[in-house]
């Protein structure tokens, strides 16, 4: 998926700032934070929503998860808490078509979401 801007980050075309990566995933800040900590986990497969999940991706996103609560404690947001949200298709404001998800911590969250 060449013209996909998150399989153009794994593949290291577009830099991006990275934090930590495993064989499955890679994390980054994102370019546009809504909040203090802000950073997307990605998948290196290119899945383009929620919705085109397999059963064989059920290992990936339990990794993609812990890897994330791993991410919020190395900053220092896993106590106070943090948010994880999987934006899917364009009515929940998924933009990238490449599943990823947003860890957003450092600031409280309001609930419901806008
Ligand atoms: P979503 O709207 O859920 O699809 O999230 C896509 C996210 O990707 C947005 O929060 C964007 O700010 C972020 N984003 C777009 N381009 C880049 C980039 N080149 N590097 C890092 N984050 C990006």
């Amino acid at each position: 998926m060449t013209d996909c801007l998150f399989c153009r980050i794994v593949a290291g075309e577009i830099e991006a700032r990275m934090v930590e990566e495993d064989g499955r995933w890679v994390a980054f800040h994102d370019v546009n934070p809504q909040a203090p900590v802000h950073v997307l986990i990605v998948p290196r497969e290119h899945v383009a929503t929620a919705n085109d999940l397999e059963e064989r991706h059920e290992g990936l996103l339990g990794a993609m998860v812990r890897g994330a609560a791993r991410i919020a404690a190395a900053h220092d947001v896993d106590q106070d808490g943090y948010r994880l949200v999987l934006n899917t298709n364009a009515g929940a404001g998924q933009s990238v078509f490449h599943i990823h998800l947003h860890l957003l911590g450092g600031r409280r969250m309001a609930w419901p979401p806008g």
